[in-house]
């Protein structure tokens, strides 16, 4: 079964006091751009590469800094199988020390994983520093709150004149992303992608993208309908705002194979399945959803009410596989 990993990188840009120390960073790096810029490598390298899916529960532009209890929140609902908070340390004030710290949360089986993964960066960073507790127990929200295995990395000192050089680098995170997905495969014995393509990252229309032309009665629902596709992503991906109207030998794009994974996030107000599934344009039939449920890992799928909430936060997450 495909595996759900969260990934967290710690706070936001504007987080006060989180950044680099400007006698040795006078640019003072901002403590969110480094966690992010290796989750966003992290996420990229295992959706490529992996078969599995990737929640980011922080806000990845890095405008807000998402409060702990809901990246919590988010990961508990969707019962992640993993969960990992990227953060850079501080607090040797200038010093020459440092080094990596892998935190967990009061028990043996996850001091043993804090400690693979203390192993696997280190494999690939070499930043080993002179913590004397390379790995350690912490009572921090992320990890004492959520219902999986969570770990939170601390990879490298922003005030230390023999770290901050090097994790200001992209070449250390790189190598610390390669070392987190080294880590996470093994745990989670994820599986390599069937083929591995080079598909776009981004899903917007392209000169030669997939289209299909509007013919004439065609409305984006029927159009949905007709090639198995949500019609608000064929609204989404072409700029189309209500009231939809068409036009015959119009040219729409369609989701290419690589967008197509998941139903788009559901941002409205249902609060049920079926009506969150109807109101994008997916059957909410019974049977439907058992081959919805069936694509996301949901065996024995009799619509109860825990079954269908699960799925609909998997919807609301951006989540929920396609049939
Ligand atoms: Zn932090």
């Amino acid at each position: 079964m495909s595996r759900i990993i969260a990934i967290d990188a710690g706070h936001g840009m504007g987080t006060f006091g989180k950044r680099c120390l400007k006698s040795i960073d006078p640019a003072q790096t901002r403590e969110w751009y480094l966690n992010d810029r290796i989750a966003d490598l992290v996420e990229a390298d295992l959706k490529k590469h992996y078969d599995c899916t990737v929640m980011r529960v922080d806000d990845t532009t890095g405008a807000k800094d998402i409060s702990l209890s809901a990246r919590v929140k988010a990961a508990n609902n969707v019962k992640v199988d993993f969960y990992l908070s990227i953060h850079h340390n501080a607090g040797i004030n200038g010093g020459a020390g440092g080094g990596t710290v892998v935190f967990y949360y009061n028990d043996a089986e996850m001091r043993a994983k804090a400690q693979r993964l203390y192993n696997a960066v280190i494999a690939r960073t070499g930043l080993v520093g002179n913590r004397s507790s390379k790995v350690a127990v912490g009572d921090l929200y992320v990890i004492r709150y959520t219902t999986m295995p969570a770990l939170l990395l601390e990879n490298g000192f922003m005030d230390s004149t023999h770290d901050t050089p090097i994790l200001l680098t992209a070449a250390h995170a790189q190598k610390t992303a390669q070392g987190i997905v080294d880590f996470l495969v093994k745990e989670l014995g994820l599986s390599k992608n069937e083929s591995v393509q080079d598909t776009p990252a981004s899903d917007k229309p392209q000169e030669n993208g997939p289209y299909i032309t509007v013919n004439k009665g065609d409305t984006l629902s029927r159009i949905g309908k007709r090639i198995g596709v949500a019609w608000k992503d064929i609204a989404d991906l072409n700029g189309l705002v209500s009231p939809y109207t068409l036009h015959v030998g119009q040219k729409l794009y369609i989701p290419s194979k690589a967008s197509m994974q998941y139903y788009p996030a559901y941002t409205g107000k249902k609060t049920t399945l079926a009506a969150a599934l109807t109101s994008i344009g997916v059957s909410s039939s019974y049977s439907f959803r058992v081959k919805i449920a069936k694509a996301n890992g949901i065996t024995g799928y009799l619509g109860t009410a825990a079954q269908n909430t699960r799925m609909y936060n998997l919807l609301v997450a951006g989540l929920l596989k396609r049939v």
